[in-house]
């Protein structure tokens, strides 16, 4: 058989890797980002409602009314966006929405610039969709957007550029300084910008998120990707959207309708009814800041180097500066055997020239569990000696 090579030649992700190898509960799963707990009470009895009590056949395509009018309206209130339904199509998650902008922006021989390390899904699908990744590395402990190495990389087919802003893996959050660089770059060589923002609810920094959409003359020239899985932590629901100006909206609906077409309509209307509630959002992302700081002093204190973080549900370590002298790969795959605690090797995010020294550990876990998970990783590498 002749199967596309994009995908024959392709393994499993490094989160399903990892966390396959926890399934059976004989290991600590820091390793794919997902909470331990399965989700708000009362957005999951929102949900059953509207499964017992609302129709369960093909909603719209673009989504229902519903959550279209809350993702806008959550958008004016909490980033100051002026956005209406018309802005906003609902997708099976952000990864669907992803997958349908690259669709509809990218043609063949495009090339799109990629941050490195990048969400494992961008290169591949730039490629499904004809495309050329062209990666920029970013560098720790800061991982800053710097100009001249981006523009070194732009040429007459530079299309797009895809932005992940919080962050993944590194939970760090581009300044004001740098989105509006990157927003000067994206109008000065009319480049289309695909803004991830999945992470853009789960911010400790108490800074307001702020979309490369906001910024001058990108209004046509953006789409805004987010998700409920992450604002929730319902991962598996698999409620994502993107918003852009109507005509480009359009487009992209044109996308999204031959992926999966629709979304399940009983989850939409919990998300919209979750979306109207601010103290629920909050009390979710103040979780997770506990979370974190719980996760970061233990690392500390058992002398692990916590890199810079300030959003998502990762923190990071420097290896060599916690004392460890294998390379990240070597580490993940061994701790996962030997300490019996999945993470995720940076390196397994950055195509080529990786980083080879930082590895992510999820937070959104139960105080006990990020003990101790730390513990078996401090005794693991103390045995490494
Ligand atoms: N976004 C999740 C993470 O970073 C992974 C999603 C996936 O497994 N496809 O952990």
């Amino acid at each position: 058989m002749n199967l596309n090579p994009i995908y024959a030649k392709m393994g499993t992700t490094i989160f399903e890797h990892m966390s396959a190898l926890c399934r059976d509960g004989s290991r600590i799963n820091l390793g794919q980002g997902f909470p331990d707990d399965s989700g708000p009470p009362v957005l999951i009895e929102a949900a059953a409602r509207a499964l017992r009590e609302r129709s369960n056949q093909y909603p719209p395509s673009a989504g229902v009314p519903e959550l279209r009018d809350t993702v806008a309206d959550w958008y004016g209130a909490t980033q100051g966006l002026a956005l209406t339904r018309d802005n906003v199509i609902v997708t099976s998650g952000a990864t669907e929405a992803i997958t349908a902008a690259i669709l509809a922006v990218i043609a063949p021989g495009d090339e799109v610039l990629l941050f490195a390390p990048a969400y494992d899904a961008y290169a591949p699908l730039v490629r499904r969709a004809g495309g050329v990744p062209v990666f920029v590395a970013l560098q720790p402990p800061q991982w800053h957007y710097e100009r001249p190495e981006i523009e070194a990389k732009i040429t007459p087919r530079t299309r797009a550029i895809i932005l992940n802003d919080p962050l993944n893996p590194t939970g760090t959050v581009a300044s004001d300084a740098e989105l509006a660089m990157l927003a000067n770059l994206c109008v000065t060589h009319d480049l289309f910008a695909i803004c991830d923002e999945v992470w853009e609810a789960v911010r400790f920094d108490g800074q307001p998120h702020r979309s490369l959409l906001s910024y001058p003359c990108m209004a046509e020239r953006a789409v805004k990707i987010g998700s409920a899985g992450k604002i929730f932590g319902v991962t598996g629901w698999k409620i994502g959207w993107l918003c852009a100006a109507p005509d480009v909206a359009r487009v992209l609906a044109r996308a999204h309708q031959f992926i999966t077409f629709t979304t399940p309509p009983a989850l939409q209307y919990a998300v919209a009814e979750g979306l109207a509630m601010p103290e629920l959002i909050a009390e979710r992302r103040d979780s997770w800041a506990a979370t974190r700081a719980v996760l970061n002093r233990a690392l500390s204190e058992q002398g692990f180097a916590v890199l810079p973080n300030a959003a998502t549900w990762f923190s990071c370590i420097d290896l060599p500066a916690s004392g460890i002298n294998l390379s990240d790969a070597d580490f993940a795959e061994r701790a996962v055997v030997d300490a019996r605690v999945a993470s995720i090797p940076v390196s397994a995010l950055c195509e080529d020239n990786p980083v080879t020294t930082v590895l992510r550990l999820c937070h959104c876990k139960p105080e006990a569990m990020l003990v101790e998970a730390v513990k078996r990783l401090a005794r693991f590498r103390d045995s490494l000696a």
